[in-house]
């Protein structure tokens, strides 16, 4: 499709009715704040008369399932996307308004904890951007992700009122609603039929963002669903002045979608969640059949025209609704139904850390949904009928292939034995599902499994986030490459001219200098912008080890005291930004301690501007837009074998940042692609992992027999950096020492700091550290996340079926 114009008209027009809207005689009376709502009310206004992209034929139309969709803000991106920018500056420029300026006036839908959520906006803006039909469902929580402040150095969290109701790309189309039981029992009719009493009922309302494709006139609708009360106000009870039960169900429906869960890679297992997971689907599958059936199509052609793929598995709970409302509903047999289901569904795993894995207690969901819960228990007894005929005496085996056991209903088993595909996220990632977590199932269905890896949309990640380096690629490629990054390739040749290598620099310094006054801003610490840039961004996980970096922190400030007048030392700032869940202990220790190692590095006059350690409070899209250009090393240092493929790295290395990594997730992809060369690797490896956790590990033994790390651990011990509190890092230490050090923090140790001096070698001699950049940036375009989508098109949503 062709790119939509710009009309000026259209949009003066547009304008003009949104201060008289507001009972204003003019323009010039609206606020910054009412002219971002009304630029963007204009701009979807305008975008809302295109109209919708025509499926390709042969094409099925995709249904992306996802909890969490972390957009960020929408209205500067969505400029971009359109290829309106220009015109629109102009536009305001007339009324003395600057655009840059409006545009910090939108506050980030935090829809999303991280990696997961993030992903999910990535592949509607690419699948928009490559033409693939489709839309995403999620839900439209009143409250995101709690915003992160620091108390004297600890995480205190306030609820983040993002704004749902005045949000002004929200449209709403009160034709689409769904409704949704919840509770109650399973009946019988007088016919023997099957069907399930609810006893709550719920109206789910379509609440539709559109996601513009880069200039080719495509919007793909995200459609998150907002649970409203079914009961219309009873005015009787009112009116004999019982207020609190006549607004009693209302209150219990809004419940429902007003707060996200605040945790990443671990299930908080409550009943409010599961409620929220299944109103979801429901409301989900619910809009996918009535289009389907709108359309004049037979039920049992559903799988040639729409996927349904889960982002993780907790849409799962989709699946069973599926079966109920093709049994209940539509009166087709288990095998019709099943036949449907079965070729419609395709899950992604995100994990392969048990405690991460979804579990419901099987009371609880026979409580919530009874006639699921037999549906489930239904597919649980025909697979136990397959697995023993194949393995007829292996009742271990079969323990670990049920769907329901022990008491529990296991989603990522439900997803597997219900979809026709199930893929990793990275190449290793896809084998360990294979060879770890699904052995028996791959010997059952080896053509279910597939990989894709992971990808980022170039769009946000570089255009709008480095519109320096964007013109410098522009100018230099004379291509496009935003959505087409394969063509970054041809900057490599450039790597070797001094004179770009000095743009590139260039361009890295102003980005740091932005950054710089950002931290100035929000954190009151004046950093020294020629230093090396060390940045770890994202969740605060033990997994993903930010108490590796806070050892080498100490390391370095040991040697500035030990060495102050070495000349070869690289003056360094650390950055952090990571929201731990609040009810994590540990990750809010490891926060605590980074930031009292902090405090005392940055007040100490012997260190000066050669060291300085910032926490960034309250870590987001926004914040990484404007972390990720400024990066010159990115910190990739999970455990090897558990993340799963990281999505930061992507976008770091794309930047021009160097990654310092263990061979996890894509990081071993990114070495492929940039070059041993141009990378730092380090660490055991999944299998030197595994088998030092076969052997019987002591971090103990390592702490004596290396007196170095030893000293470091006692200054935390000793409360050097915590006002001689000598239990202020207890969680943290405990877990290195005491409770063996499960994620190898100490294992890891040595190797991270000879890769942190390969790091400085490096670093000294600029020229070489600027191609090794350049070079990153070079060959990172197969991390798109157009070439994801195509991987999945390919592979999985267009596959024979
Ligand atoms: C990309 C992104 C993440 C994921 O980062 P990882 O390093 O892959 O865990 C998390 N949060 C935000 C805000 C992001 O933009």
């Amino acid at each position: 499709m062709s790119p939509q114009k710009f009309s000026k008209t259209r949009f003066d027009a547009a304008l003009i009715r949104q201060w008289q809207q507001l009972g204003y005689t003019s323009a010039r009376q609206m606020t910054p704040h009412q002219w971002w709502q009304a630029l963007s009310s204009v701009l979807a206004e305008m975008l809302a008369t295109q109209p919708p992209a025509p499926v390709k034929s042969g094409q099925r139309h995709v249904n992306y399932l996802s909890m969490e969709f972390l957009t960020g803000r929408l209205t500067g991106n969505t400029l971009l996307n359109l290829g309106w920018y220009d015109e629109v500056n102009a536009a305001l420029a007339e009324y003395q308004i600057a655009l840059s300026e409006l545009l910090e006036e939108e506050t980030d839908p935090a829809l999303g904890n991280g990696g997961l959520g993030r992903l999910a906006a990535c592949y509607l803006d690419a699948m928009a951007t490559v033409g693939q039909a489709g839309m995403g469902h999620g839900l439209n929580y009143q409250y995101g992700l709690f915003r992160q402040t620091f108390a004297d150095g600890q995480q205190h969290e306030a609820a983040d009122n993002w704004g749902r109701d005045r949000y002004p790309w929200f449209r709403h189309n009160a034709a689409l609603d769904v409704q949704v039981g919840i509770g109650g029992k399973v009946k019988q009719d007088d016919s023997g039929r099957v069907y399930w009493k609810a006893r709550h009922q719920l109206t789910g309302e379509a609440w539709d963002l559109p996601v513009v494709g880069y200039r080719n006139g495509i919007t793909l609708p995200l459609r998150l669903w907002k649970a409203v009360s079914a009961q219309p106000f009873d005015l009787t009870l009112f009116n004999d002045g019982q207020f609190l039960q006549a607004e009693q169900a209302g209150i219990e429906a809004d419940k429902l979608t007003k707060v996200l869960y605040p945790n990443d890679n671990h299930p908080a297992g409550k009943r409010l969640r599961l409620t929220q997971q299944y109103f979801q689907c429901a409301c989900a599958v619910g809009d996918i059949l009535r289009r389907h059936l709108q359309a004049g199509r037979p039920l049992h052609t559903l799988p040639d025209y729409e996927v349904i793929q889960l982002n993780d598995t907790h849409p799962a709970i989709a699946i069973p609704e599926m079966l109920r409302l093709l049994l209940d509903e539509h009166q087709l047999t288990w095998e019709e139904a099943w036949h449907i289901t079965h070729r419609t569904f395709a899950y992604t795993n995100h994990t392969l850390m048990p405690e991460a894995l979804e579990r419901w207690e099987a009371r609880l969901v026979r409580d919530l949904l009874p006639r699921h819960m037999q549906i489930i228990k239904e597919i649980n007894r025909r697979l136990k009928k397959q697995v023993k005929k194949q393995w007829p005496d292996d009742s271990a085996l079969w323990h670990k292939l049920a769907v329901v056991a022990a008491g529990e209903v296991r989603m990522a088993n439900l997803c597997v034995v219900s979809c026709f595909a199930v893929n990793g996220v990275a190449a290793l990632h896809s084998a360990l599902v294979i060879n770890d977590l699904f052995p028996a199932y791959y010997r059952l269905w080896p053509e279910k499994f597939h990989n894709v890896t992971n990808g980022i949309t170039p769009r946000r990640w570089l255009r709008q986030c480095n519109p320096r380096l964007a013109a410098l690629l522009d100018e230099t490629l004379q291509a496009e490459w935003t959505n087409d990054l394969d063509v970054l390739a041809w900057l490599a040749p450039w790597a070797g001219k001094k004179a770009f290598r000095q743009q590139f620099r260039t361009i890295k310094q102003q980005n740091k200098l932005r950054l710089t006054l950002y931290v100035k801003s929000v954190t009151g610490i004046a950093i020294n912008p020629e230093a090396l840039f060390d940045v770890q961004i994202k969740r605060l996980h033990e997994y993903k080890r930010q108490h590796l970096s806070l050892l080498h922190i100490l390391h370095c400030y040991r040697q500035l005291r030990d060495n102050p007048d070495n000349p070869d030392s690289v003056p360094r700032v650390f950055l952090f930004g990571a929201k731990a869940a609040p009810g994590y202990y540990l990750a809010k220790n490891i926060i605590y301690a980074i930031n009292k190692v902090a405090e005392v590095i940055n007040n100490d006059p012997r260190v000066g501007d050669r060291l300085k350690v910032v926490f960034i409070p309250d870590y987001r899209i926004t914040a990484a837009e404007l972390l990720i250009p400024a990066a010159d090393l990115s910190e990739q240092i999970s455990t090897a074998g558990y993340e799963a493929s990281g999505t930061g790295n992507m976008k770091l290395a794309l930047n021009g940042a160097l990654t310092i990594g263990t061979r996890d997730g894509a990081n071993v992809e990114i070495a492929e692609a940039v070059g041993e060369k141009n990378i730092f690797i380090f660490g055991h490896c999944v299998d030197e992992v595994k088998a030092l956790k076969a052997g019987g590990y002591s971090p103990k033994k390592l702490r004596k027999h290396n007196r170095y790390l030893d000293s470091l651990l006692k200054e935390l011990e000793k409360g050097v950096f915590s006002g001689g509190d000598k239990h202020a890092f207890e969680p943290l230490l405990d877990s290195l020492t005491k409770q063996g050090d499960p994620w190898l923090v100490l294992a890891d140790f040595e190797a991270y700091l000879a890769a942190q001096q390969r790091v400085e070698a490096l670093w000294r001699d600029q020229e070489a550290w600027t191609k090794a950049a350049i070079l990153n940036t070079a060959h990172t375009g197969r991390f798109s996340a157009d070439r994801a989508v195509r991987d999945y098109q390919q592979r999985i949503w267009q596959a024979a079926r």
